[in-house]
């Protein structure tokens, strides 16, 4: 069973995003050309995050001793519906009535805006990109950059038609009316909620790394701050951060550090003017703890930066909506079914070319066309494919597993395909192929195989190699 694909937003333009993935990578390449160390970097990150992963119940442990000891309240949540009840919990017992957000995938993962809205609460994502797109009413559509498949003029109409004011598509004007509109809404807020990008497990630090200021103003200006973070976001040590947010910003945006890195350290001391008065983790397993120990356990390293998203070719053709989930690209296709289940997500394992630009390009290493393999692998050990169609794998299987078999079957498929060669290929083929070729040509069986075409080649050459050799004797005569 496969989930039904919503619908993709109006006004997606396959351009908007090809333009803001090719920039993201020039961006990167950039970035990473200029920084001498930056392969001894990405190893260094990857072993952080690895040590940080084969240790994780012990760093779990440090870090809420830390976190604690800060005054900081700590809460774990087994799955997305025991996050959106803790938070409302707090959120009630505060009485509170308005909330506003800083970009964070972990909430978007448990659909933390509609589990508020429908306990009555007003919630306002205040990251440029996510408050455009939930105005949209959308989903993200990239990890790094939510609203990149939107144009200017559609921005102007969703603030137009939000605000009622008449306004022009120029970025500063639009850029000038959200700043406005969401200054309103930190002034008014009880309460902040954030992700966490990481949390050092030595000191009980919660980082956070933004480019616009929102995130310091939700952790700090509400009397309340709920930090969301999935539980593998840890890293061992203070000097760990050093490595890891240096390729983080280099990866995510060709910068050599983002905007603002915040170092979030408990809730206001009685020596402090501002800051929230009270501060909860809440630490998310939502299907991350039942990767520990598996094949699939590196792909908890990733540090989100997107990078995969703007390399993958088929990601740069679809946008992110295509993927149905959340989690798009490479890590997504890779995620989506292993923390939701191969029923839902499992067609996004072939999503993928295998290609493995995301490998080459991930700041972690994380070996993402692997996964995508050891995904399809499962798959077919579930035997969800369709029996036609393994019956038809099958037969291809033994047929080509034969010498003389696979001289036949390529002789077959000459003679069947006549009727339908046309210049550039094969059109109108019968069946299940019509709806490729209603389309697209289909590429047809070559007139001659490589074994046949060698074959030939060598019987020339030793033709040439017979008929020259006369010559030089003739010559040396
Ligand atoms: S898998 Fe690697 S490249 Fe993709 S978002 Fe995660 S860290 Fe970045």
């Amino acid at each position: 069973m496969t989930r039904a694909l919503p619908p993709l937003p109006k006004g997606f333009t396959r351009e908007a995003v090809q333009r803001a993935t090719s920039n993201f990578w020039e961006r990167r390449r950039a970035a990473l050309t200029a920084f001498a160390s930056a392969e001894q970097n990405r190893r260094e990150a990857r072993r952080i995050r690895l040590e940080a992963l084969r240790h994780l119940d012990d760093y779990l442990r440090q870090a809420v001793a830390n976190l604690r000891r800060r005054g900081v309240q700590v809460h774990f949540a087994a799955d997305a519906a025991e996050a959106g009840r803790t938070i409302v919990e707090i959120a009630r017992g505060h009485g509170a009535k308005r909330i506003v957000k800083s970009k964070s995938m972990v909430t978007e993962e448990v659909h933390l805006n509609r589990v508020l809205a429908d306990a009555g609460l007003e919630v306002v994502e205040t990251d440029l990109g996510e408050y455009i797109v939930q105005l949209a009413g959308e989903l993200p559509s990239h990890i790094v950059g939510p609203a990149i498949h939107k144009s200017r003029e559609e921005i102007q109409a969703l603030f137009e038609a939000e605000s009622g004011r008449r306004l022009t598509p120029e970025t500063d004007v639009l850029a000038g009316h959200a700043r406005q509109a969401l200054r309103e809404k930190f002034l008014q807020a009880d309460i902040g909620v954030s992700g966490g990008n990481f949390v050092v497990a030595e000191t009980g630090t919660l980082v956070l790394v933004t480019n616009e200021g929102n995130g310091r103003l939700c952790t700090s200006l509400p009397r309340v701050h709920i930090a969301l973070v999935g539980m593998e976001k840890l890293v061992p040590r203070l000097a760990d951060l050093g490595p890891l947010l240096a390729i983080l910003a280099r990866s995510a945006t060709g910068q050599k550090l983002s905007v603002y890195t915040h170092l979030v350290s408990g809730p206001r001391r009685t020596d402090e003017l501002d800051g929230p008065q009270e501060m909860h983790v809440v630490f998310l397993d939502n299907g991350r703890s039942a990767l520990l120990g598996t094949e699939f356990e590196e792909v908890l390293a990733c540090i989100r930066c997107g990078a995969c998203l703007n390399a993958c070719p088929v990601y740069r053709q679809t946008g992110g909506h295509a993927y149905g989930s959340v989690y798009s690209g490479p890590i997504g296709a890779v995620l989506s079914p292993l923390y939701w289940g191969l029923d839902e997500f499992g067609d996004l394992a072939h999503a993928s070319s295998l290609c493995a630009a995301c490998w080459e390009i991930c700041p972690v290493g994380i070996h993402l066309h692997d996964h995508l393999l050891g995904l399809r692998r499962r798959l077919v050990e579930r035997r969800q494919d369709p029996a036609p169609e393994r019956a038809l794998f099958g037969g291809w299987a033994r047929a080509w597993s034969r010498g003389w078999t696979y001289r036949a079957s390529l002789a077959l498929a000459r003679a069947l395909q006549a009727p339908f060669r046309r210049p550039g290929g094969l059109r109108n083929l019968p069946g299940p192929l019509g709806a490729w070729t209603a389309g697209r040509t289909f590429p047809p069986v070559a007139e001659r195989t490589f074994h046949e075409r060698w074959d030939a080649l060598s019987a020339e050459l030793d033709r040439d190699d017979q008929g020259g050799g006369g010559q030089g004797d003739q010559a040396g005569e």
